[in-house]
């Protein structure tokens, strides 16, 4: 069943739900250390494998109007393979597509068709697509926003469907089934992993990205006091929170999933 938002004043349990496989599909290099990374490193640890996908290199990423956007995204790339290491990602694959001008359109949609269908995941983490204003203040970056639709049409129905992108299944591509969506920075979370254990290791992968860290020690205080705030409503010191979408549930599923021993 997918889990509902919590009604003010209550906790839940830390979510115990883990995917055997799962993929991060991010817009930028550096919002899967913002986003899920914590979650995935402590995924790993238990037994999961994870991949990432980031559909840009970030070569807007910078203040420096001569920059030339190639070399960014050079660096960039690095330092997301550095921080993915970290992390202990079995892949980072990037999609080459336009920072800043991300669309969620047919030939995105086939190139997040052929990682699912070649990772085959069980399920797949990605920037919540309706989150237009945060809760709190700011927009949400207009590829974030392209990213996750873009994904959860990949995952739903193209990636299951054998007749789209017949090229992909002529190719040995087949359909596969992702049975879980998780949204990170919902402005309604319904799901808090406990990373009390790996939130370390999310710090470390984030200052991988020296590009767009002017203070890592700021930038280390506010994650820190972040996901202490997410971890409140289940009661641990550090939390990630995710909006959770069960397509496919598994009647036969303990409540640790397919990772369950
Ligand atoms: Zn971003």
């Amino acid at each position: 069943m997918t889990p509902q938002p919590l009604p003010p004043g209550e906790r839940a349990a830390a979510h115990a739900w883990r995917p055997a496989r799962f993929l991060v599909i991010a817009a930028h290099p550096d919002d899967a250390e913002f986003g899920p990374a914590a979650t995935a490193a402590a995924w790993i640890d238990a037994g999961s494998t994870g991949r990432l996908v980031c559909c840009t290199s970030g070569d807007q990423g910078g203040e420096d109007p001569h920059a030339d956007p190639l070399v960014l995204a050079a660096t960039r790339e690095e330092e997301q393979r550095r921080a993915a290491s970290i992390v202990g990602y079995d892949e980072v694959v990037f999609l080459h597509q336009p920072d800043g001008a991300l669309a969620n359109e047919l030939p995105l949609r086939e190139l997040l068709v052929r990682e699912i269908r070649r990772f085959r995941p069980d399920a797949v983490l990605t920037h919540d697509p309706e989150v237009l204003f945060y809760a709190g203040a700011g927009v949400n970056h207009t590829d974030h926003r392209a990213a996750g639709i873009a994904a959860v049409d990949a995952v739903f129905p193209a990636a299951r469907n054998p007749m789209a992108f017949p090229s992909l299944a002529r190719a040995g591509l087949v359909a596969h089934v992702v049975r879980r969506l998780y949204l990170f920075w919902p402005n309604v979370p319904t799901a808090w992993v406990d990373v009390t254990e790996t939130l370390d290791r999310k710090i470390a992968a984030l200052r991988c990205h020296a590009s767009q860290v002017a203070d890592p020690d700021g930038l280390e205080a506010r994650i820190r006091a972040w996901t202490a705030e997410e971890g409140e409503p289940i009661g641990v010191a550090a939390a990630e929170a995710f909006r959770v979408i069960v397509i496919d549930d598994d009647p036969n599923e303990g409540p640790h999933g397919a990772g369950a021993g």
